[in-house]
């Protein structure tokens, strides 16, 4: 509270040309993969208005247009294991500055290790932002290699066909990933959300912890 009397006299003093837009809303949508991360973002985005930026998707669209570095990510893809962190940050970075004008971002799939966490509060940070909140979902692994299976017959995506590297994704999650969701509750930041249930109810858990931020 304090905190944003704070900002919002200082957004009074630096005036309308700001870098600053403090009423943007900058969410993690966080989990191991097959938590519903995708599929809920896409509805969070609708009654928000937010830019959807998922590294998996922009990766998966390079890899589309057979570019160089849809070629690099490619590789690592296939084991599933992370794309190393400076292209993946640099990729998001151009992202985020092709789109500055949004009322705010959902990162999906985005920051995977703590590296990462530090560079994406550095390019917020370098336009006046935050991040509001890390919003985990939780989904225990049993039930996650089940969906992955289930959403590889039609994903047509490799890495979602095959359980030895569906258990590495999920393994690389609770040794590399996991520690992210410690770095933001440290500054107050991270809540869990009961990820099994109704798309429905997942979607009403997600939407009443991110008006319970405002
Ligand atoms: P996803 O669509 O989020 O499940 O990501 C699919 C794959 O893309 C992952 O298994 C990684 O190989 C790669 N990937 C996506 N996001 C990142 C990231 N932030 N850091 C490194 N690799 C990533």
């Amino acid at each position: 509270m304090f905190n944003k009397l704070i900002q919002w006299v200082l957004d009074i003093f630096a005036g309308p040309n700001s870098k600053s837009n403090n009423s943007m809303m900058n969410i993690i949508l966080f989990g191991p993969p097959g938590s519903g991360k995708g599929t809920q973002a896409s509805s969070i985005v609708e009654k928000y208005n937010l830019l959807h930026i998922s590294t998996g998707d922009l990766f998966r669209y390079e890899i589309g247009n057979s570019t160089e570095l849809g070629l690099l990510a490619k590789s690592y893809m296939n084991k599933g294991e992370l794309v190393p962190d400076d292209v993946t940050i640099g990729m998001l970075k151009n992202k985020v500055d092709a789109n500055p004008d949004v009322a705010g971002y959902i990162f999906d799939g985005f920051p995977r290790n703590v590296y990462q966490s530090e560079a994406l509060d550095r390019i917020l940070d370098e336009k006046g932002q935050t991040v509001n909140v890390l919003l985990q979902l939780d989904v225990d692994d049993e039930e996650i290699v089940k969906r992955i299976l289930n959403r590889g017959k039609t994903s047509g995506r490799s890495d979602d066909n095959d359980e030895s590297i569906i258990r590495n994704r999920i393994s690389i999650f609770n040794d590399e990933t996991a520690p992210v969701y410690n770095y933001y509750e440290k500054l107050e930041k991270s809540v869990r959300i009961n990820g099994i249930g109704s798309l429905e109810d997942i979607f009403d858990r997600l939407t009443a912890a991110i008006d319970a931020t405002k």
